[in-house]
């Protein structure tokens, strides 16, 4: 035993840290695509549990051997797949940290250190997004979990103004709050909605125009039938073309009406760090609430978000688990009356890992290039016959299509499934506009314009493949 840890726990230690880094060595030259299956992967790992244990060090050695070809290396800059991050090294260095440490980052009183770090990420991610400066936020596990909580403040908040209390009486025999959403919102608010208990399905939902953005006229049109103050939710990076609703037209209307915007923005909001881009997110912060991750565009390992209310006192009045004792907002700012949970990791250290290795500077040359790339691949692939690029490139999202109608639905799916075979680059499927489309999302921090030659190269050589087959 040396100090706190016996010589075969140390070894396990010192085994993950060298794994870590040969795996993460590796990445960029493997392929993407994991080379077992899900029955392989189950049968190999769901064996009976014995009786006796085994050592630490065989633990971390059998389980980095048995998952290594059922890994997908979605840390790698090849990876293009729904819109995630990569994992910054840095981030995964500052995690290793974070799980040796064994905080449980929900008190202020206990973890100090931890709740200095996540106080100065959460300004940080704020002031990057043009937010106003003093809202109140909550490092929750990602964008999912930060629509709902904007979503319930957004009730608690609209309730309070017509003098229900929410937290106290519930929700039967509330006033109705209607709920005004674009028609092209990703699937994580209208979960959130459902959670709230404000119904999947009594939702309105607003025309938009053929990029997903919310259609001004027809949504003031909309709101003026509310007959009570509404919560709105808009979007900052349609998940398909990446496009913005018109905040600067929306939100002053909306709250004209009493009402509230809560905003989407997932990975959209981070356009905001980069002064030639951010223009496209006029507006945005006049609205009330926001879900932004930290695990997409920041490149945080997984998990992690933020939820961002400009008024703070709702969110804790949400959030907090400390039932009728309600904390000084100002004196303290415990990290657990901001989010859904009491105990946590000190998650948002490896976000202040990131920050502080990037700089402002680091972020920005990351978003614009991650943008300038998209652009890159549309253009390229748009000039191939028989390519169609779905979406104008509002920022790091290429929707691509390949022929015409339901045969070219069916080459497209026959496109995606040579390339991810294949596996030297690995984009996902989607549906855009009456089609099946495979979906570039270019987020990941290694990925480079020699990446996205291969990328273009790839999906090129797998449509002419696709159309050789058919001759
Ligand atoms: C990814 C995404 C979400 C969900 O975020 P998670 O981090 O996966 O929970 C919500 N909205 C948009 C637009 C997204 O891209």
């Amino acid at each position: 035993m040396a100090g706190g840890l016996s010589a075969d726990e140390e070894q396990a230690l010192q085994l993950a840290g060298a794994q870590a880094i040969a795996y993460r060595r590796s990445v960029p030259d493997r392929p993407v695509t994991p080379r077992i299956g899900l029955d392989e992967a189950v049968a190999r790992f769901r064996t009976p549990l014995d009786e006796d244990g085994i050592p630490a060090e065989q633990v971390i050695n059998t389980l980095a051997r048995n998952a290594d070809d059922g890994l997908n290396q979605m840390s790698g800059p090849n990876f293009y797949g729904y819109v995630l991050g990569a994992s910054h090294p840095v981030g995964v260095a500052a995690d290793m940290l974070v799980s040796a440490w064994g905080q449980n980052a929900g008190s202020a009183y206990e973890t100090p250190a931890i709740t200095g770090m996540e106080r100065a990420v959460c300004d940080w991610v704020i002031n990057l997004l043009g937010l106003p400066d003093d809202s109140g936020a909550g490092i929750v596990t990602g964008a999912t979990a930060a629509n709902m909580a904007g979503i319930m403040v957004a009730r608690n908040a609209l309730l309070a103004a017509q003098g229900w209390d929410v937290e106290a009486r519930g929700l039967f025999g509330a006033p109705e709050i209607p709920v005004l959403v674009g028609d092209a919102a990703h699937s994580a608010p209208i979960a959130g909605l459902r959670y709230a208990g404000l119904g999947a399905e009594r939702l309105v939902r607003v025309p938009v125009n053929a990029e997903g953005q919310i259609l001004p006229d027809t949504f003031l049109h909309a709101l003026n039938t509310c007959e009570r103050p509404p919560l709105v939710v808009l979007q900052a990076g349609q998940i398909n073309s990446g496009a913005f609703d018109p905040f600067a037209e929306i939100i002053p209307a909306v709250h004209e009406k009493g009402g509230w915007v809560h905003v989407d923005g997932a990975f959209g909001l981070w356009l905001a760090a980069v002064p030639e881009l951010a223009d496209r997110l006029r507006g945005v912060a006049l609205a009330d609430s926001w879900a932004v991750d930290l695990h997409k565009w920041l490149n945080a390992p997984f998990d992690a978000g933020m939820v961002i209310c400009r008024d703070r006192a709702p969110l804790v009045r949400s959030m907090s688990a400390r039932g009728a004792y309600l904390p000084d907002l100002t004196a303290h700012w415990e990290p657990a009356d901001s989010t859904p949970e009491l105990s946590r990791r000190a998650r948002g250290v490896p976000s202040y890992a990131i920050l502080r290795h990037l700089g402002r500077k680091g972020v920005r040359e990351l978003v614009a290039r991650h943008c300038r790339l998209a652009a890159r691949v549309a253009t390229a692939l748009g000039a191939v016959p028989g390519v169609t690029i779905l979406n104008t490139v509002h920022c790091n999202q290429v929707a691509i299509t390949f022929g015409q109608g339901a045969v070219g639905d069916r080459q497209t799916d026959a496109v995606l499934r040579i390339i991810q075979q294949r596996g030297k680059v690995y984009p996902t499927h989607g549906a855009w506009r009456g089609r099946h489309i495979i979906r570039v999302s270019i987020i990941g921090y290694a990925t480079m314009d020699s990446h996205i030659d291969r990328l273009i190269d790839e999906i090129t050589l797998a449509w002419q493949q696709v159309q050789g087959s058919e001759r």
